[in-house]
């Protein structure tokens, strides 16, 4: 039993890997007292955070995400290194069940104790997606895993938040699906740092090869990324243990590059600077809401909102402004 922030916080730098799990638990919770005890807990660690790669994958459902974490993981730690996976599912408060993260997908990963495995409960909001993500992500690096993948689905807005807390953009793609390349939202393509076309295996080399130029064509009409790397397409197979090391060596060349040209720490700054932005939203709406005034102002305006004389907009404007007059 972890009771107080010093205990928890030197179990969790020495890998222990319940305590770390409790600490995710607790800031997901709902309770105040636990979330309260998370920060805390996150304030002591901080100087024990940053350390870790942060490596954003995502594709479609099928694309064979967890396939390639399960080969891409072994690998990792087969070259000493720990590695967290962090599914996150935006779905999963609604179905009540994470299609991501699913141990049974990643058998040899979850068995290893140089691996940790933990979809991520966002309580459904998009902020949330970030705020807690962000904290399994520095909680994670505070416990010594030296690579940390986060895995989002990549059909809504999760991957583009996700993006805001990771360092590098993994896209898997399905090498063989030759027109299926204009469905790819051109935001994926955008983001992407290594586009790496999965599944080779089962497809003629010819095939793959004509996707992989086409996808080179288009992203030649994409702006170039911030950091100055130009986006890589890669090919191989994370069933068949195909091309796994050399996405490896680029993220390697990735963090080599951003790490000299100085867009390393303004990065990391920035997206400092961007949870301030999440933290506000959750904190302002937790406290409206809170009061009970939120539900006092809609009740009180219900008639005048049914007959159009006011506005959504207007009774949201006039909570902030009763309750934050200094604003
Ligand atoms: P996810 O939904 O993106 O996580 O995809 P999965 O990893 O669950 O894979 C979806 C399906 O594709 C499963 O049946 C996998 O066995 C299969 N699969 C994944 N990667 C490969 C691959 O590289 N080659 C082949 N032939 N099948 C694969």
């Amino acid at each position: 039993n972890f009771t107080s922030i010093p205990d928890i916080s030197a179990e969790i730098r020495a890998g222990n890997l319940t305590a770390l799990s409790r600490a995710i638990t607790y800031a997901e919770s709902k309770k105040e007292e636990h979330q309260l005890f998370a920060q805390k807990l996150i304030h002591e660690l901080m100087p024990y955070t940053g350390k870790a790669k942060r490596i954003a994958i995502t594709g479609v459902p099928g694309a064979g995400k967890s396939t390639f974490i399960e080969s891409f993981g072994m690998f990792l730690i087969r070259q000493n290194l720990k590695v967290a996976v962090l599914a996150v599912d935006p779905s999963s408060s609604l179905s009540g069940g994470s299609i991501l993260g699913d141990k049974t997908r990643m058998e040899d990963l979850s068995k290893s104790d140089q691996a940790f495995i933990r979809p991520t409960a966002t309580g459904g909001s998009l902020g949330g997606i970030t705020a807690r993500t962000y904290e399994a992500v520095l909680l994670c690096e505070a416990a010594g895993f030296d690579v940390i993948l986060v895995e989002t689905v990549g059909v809504g807005q999760s991957e583009t938040l996700v993006h805001y807390i990771t360092d590098f953009f993994l896209f898997l793609q399905v090498s063989g699906t030759g027109d299926d390349l204009q469905g790819i939202k051109r935001g994926i393509m955008e983001m992407a740092d290594v586009i790496f076309l999965n599944k080779t295996d089962l497809y003629d080399p010819k095939i793959v090869q004509d996707t992989k130029m086409d996808m080179h064509r288009s992203l030649q009409f994409l702006p170039s990324k911030d950091s100055g790397w130009k986006r890589k397409i890669l090919k191989g197979s994370g069933f068949a243990n195909l091309g796994i090391d050399e996405v490896w060596d680029k993220i390697l060349e990735y963090y080599e590059l951003i790490q000299s040209n100085g867009y390393f720490e303004k990065m990391r700054q920035e997206q400092k600077l961007l949870r301030i932005d999440d933290y506000l939203e959750e904190l302002i709406l937790k406290k409206l809401k809170q009061k009970t005034v939120l539900q006092k102002e809609i009740e009180d305006n219900r008639e005048a909102l049914e007959r159009d004389e006011v506005t959504p907009f207007e009774i949201a404007q006039k909570l902030i402004e009763d309750n934050f007059p200094s604003l």
